[in-house]
């Protein structure tokens, strides 16, 4: 294609005439932005002209993404060398995921075999409704003594507070009656005020940090939706499920390795030693007090 003056439209000026509407037959005032309609004969129809533009905008007309969304990119490491797996697409179908790593040429996992094994580890949430009802109670109760705990935590912390006056009271005073010099007073009258300044600030942090057992009510509540959700989930809320549930995920040679987060790490236990023993003897629902959250 060529200019006017017979050289290469560049590739600035290909983008200028795709992006001006003056082929649809409408005049824009390049300052303004206001639009008319001109006289000539437009060249275009103005469905093309919104597809393009959609096309240059990264989108293809329709709700069709224009590159596949490969569900686990950044998420899969491979267990030999610790790179991610790179998604790729094979014959136009099929998705794999392979390591790029050049002592690695082997590991390499289908997105179909990923997508089981990590729906096959999100179902092991499945709670019968009489251990969720049970679970839930616990945390309840645990959220009861959360209380109780920083109740008395605060009780103690401003009782301390309290004390500090007294301290630089006594202070002051042994600075009047010339028991300890300008210099000495000055080093203990910070290091006092430093310590209350650590006291004023646990005891904000008391009123703000989220107690345990409102993580483990929350993480309680997706892992029993966790597999139901990832069954209709599309690839971002796929990720998201697998972030908020998983630490680690690894694929040496044709095994695959999902490490759940605490909670949901004890959660897993707890329904399988429901689910194995053969003696009946279940873990107690009580073993959620237990549980750290790293969340
Ligand atoms: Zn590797």
């Amino acid at each position: 294609m060529h200019s006017y003056s017979n050289r290469p439209i560049s590739k600035a000026g290909l983008t200028t005439i795709l992006n001006n509407p003056f082929y649809t037959g409408l005049i824009q005032l390049r300052k303004t932005r206001e639009s008319f309609e001109g006289v000539h004969e437009p060249l275009i129809s103005r469905a093309l002209y919104d597809a393009v533009q959609m096309v240059l905008r990264g989108r293809r007309a329709g709700t069709v993404p224009l590159r596949y969304d490969f569900v686990f990119k950044q998420m899969v490491r491979c267990g030999n060398c610790g790179k991610h797996l790179i998604g790729e697409k094979q014959k136009g179908r099929y998705i794999y995921y392979r390591c790029h790593g050049p002592a690695c040429a082997g590991t390499c996992i289908s997105e179909a075999k990923l997508d089981a094994v990590i729906n096959g580890t999100l179902a092991r949430f499945r709670f019968a409704p009489e251990d969720f009802k049970d679970l839930r109670d616990v945390v309840e109760r645990l959220k009861g003594d959360e209380s109780a705990e920083r109740a008395k935590r605060e009780q103690s912390l401003r009782l301390k507070l309290g004390n500090f006056d007294v301290r630089l009271a006594r202070l002051t005073d042994a600075l009047i009656d010339c028991l300890v010099d300008k210099e000495e007073y000055e080093e203990r009258r910070s290091a006092l005020l430093a310590e209350k300044r650590y006291i004023v600030e646990a005891l904000e942090s008391l009123n703000t940090m989220p107690g345990n057992h409102d993580t483990i009510m929350r993480s309680l509540e997706l892992a029993e939706s966790a597999s139901l959700r990832y069954k209709i989930a599309n690839p971002v809320e796929k990720r998201d499920l697998v972030r908020a549930t998983c630490s680690n995920s690894t694929v040496t040679g044709k095994k695959i390795e999902i490490t759940l987060r605490s909670p949901f790490s004890e959660l897993a236990n707890l329904t399988s030693s429901w689910n194995c023993d053969p003696t009946g003897n279940r873990t107690p629902v009580s073993s959620v007090r237990g549980m750290r959250p790293s969340l």
